[in-house]
């Protein structure tokens, strides 16, 4: 008999047709003879209400009362779903943060999961019932009610499963698993199979967008297996877990592409020791990511370009700080919205010579211009013309024989 802990997302409950339908799910889970405890997202877009509504009372609405407020999501699928169970002759019960009690740390809305009780929750498996408990949230050590984050849910899913000690915590969603590169974009993406938690987390940052990033990392620091299904399909989904267990027969796993970044370059910047550091360390300090660094050797031995990404969102703000801090002089700015950054990540990459090279002659021979380069153990990314982008990600797919 295994202990599973199954997470259903918003869409995956945003009716009630659909929380039946996980009801039924759940239920085979069970004849197939598993222990279970289900994590439930809130109705598809009802968080989003609930900020609306507080909006509409105060931008600045009061952040304890906000997280009472979007707490109460999660409260309304965990017991939908303990009812439609319970009609299904299935013993199940709703167990909320403050009686299991979830202990959290931080501040209100951002608060994490430091702790959890399972007396209550072993022993309602042990007598053969289905705990049902609210994603995204917890009860602070003074008996506040707090949320995780954004997407919280995942996270409440992982701890929930490490604490337990559960076989696997599977992660169902609109989607049926990791694709090579995005499926509606590229219809001879593939599913991925297996994956490791350091590919997962590339890909997710990079645009693959199927689970809380911060939750893929916590699976990863306790060895918690993952899965990610569909609710809607039976089809298999994608085994997430340790880098050991997976055979790579390919050295890339997959292509993925966002275009939320900018570059920024700026010419005629004196030469000398110290210059770098005058330009990155105030962006730094105002919490401006910044990605890719190109620094041209100087021609002149006196004044050099450098070049350097940003999310587009922190554009005015980067060239703003530019520009007031003295210390820093250069002949111009030139900044270029219109880029797309394009990532190859694969944990096969380590031990195969010639990627690099692969894909940049593959670029090339599409006529496509790189912008800047950057590379880590797993991914090479590049930056092209933002209208390039899916000519790149296409041409890539195929040569690292993903199609
Ligand atoms: N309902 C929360 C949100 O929309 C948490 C979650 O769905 O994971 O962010
Ligand atoms: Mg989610």
């Amino acid at each position: 008999m295994a202990k599973k802990v199954l997470k259903f997302g918003g869409t995956s409950v945003g009716t009630v047709e659909r929380i039946q339908h996980v009801a039924s799910i759940v239920k085979k889970e069970l004849l197939d003879g598993n222990n279970l405890v289900v994590i439930v997202s809130a109705m598809a877009g009802q968080t989003n209400e609930l900020i609306k509504l507080s909006n509409e009372i105060s931008d600045k609405f009061n952040k304890r009362e906000l997280d009472v407020l979007l707490s109460s999501g999660e409260q309304v699928t965990s017991a939908l779903l303990a009812g439609a169970l319970i009609e299904l002759n299935i013993k199940a019960k709703s167990l909320l943060s403050w009686q299991i009690p979830i202990l959290t740390e931080g501040q209100h809305s951002n608060a994490r999961i430091i702790n959890m009780s399972v007396e209550k929750i072993n022993k309602y498996l042990s007598e053969e019932g289905v705990v049902i408990i609210p994603g995204f949230q917890g009860i602070s050590k003074s008996a506040e009610v707090t949320t995780i984050g954004r997407g919280g849910s995942d996270a409440t899913a992982v701890a929930v499963a490490k604490i337990l000690n559960a076989d696997t915590c599977e992660i169902y969603t609109d989607v049926d698993g990791v694709y090579s590169t995005d499926p509606n974009k590229i219809p001879v993406a593939k599913k991925i199979d297996k994956i490791s938690y350091d590919e997962m987390l590339e890909l997710s940052s990079l645009g693959a967008k199927v689970m809380q990033s911060s939750a893929v990392q916590t699976a990863m620091m306790y060895d918690v297996p993952l899965e990610v299904k569909s609710t809607f399909t039976e089809r298999k989904g994608t085994k997430i877990f340790n880098q050991e267990n997976i055979d790579y027969s390919k050295s890339v796993t997959g292509v993925a592409y966002s275009k939320d970044d900018a570059k920024i370059t700026l010419i005629g910047v004196e030469d000398r020791p110290g210059v770098a550091a005058n330009i990155f360390e105030p962006l730094s300090k105002a919490q401006i990511n910044v990605d890719m660094v190109i620094q041209n050797i100087s021609s002149d031995q006196k004044t050099t370009d450098v070049t350097f990404t940003v999310k587009r969102d922190d554009v005015a703000k980067t060239k703003g700080i530019l520009k007031e801090k003295s210390e820093i002089t250069y002949k111009d700015i030139i900044q270029n919205d219109k880029v797309a950054k394009i990532s190859i990540v694969g944990a096969g990459m380590v031990s195969t010579p010639g990627i690099t090279y692969k894909m940049f002659r593959a670029l090339s021979d599409e006529r496509i211009n790189i912008l800047a380069i950057s590379t880590s153990e797993i991914k090479i990314s590049v930056i092209i013309d933002e209208d390039k982008t899916l000519d790149a990600v296409k041409k890539l797919h195929t040569i690292f024989d993903l199609d």
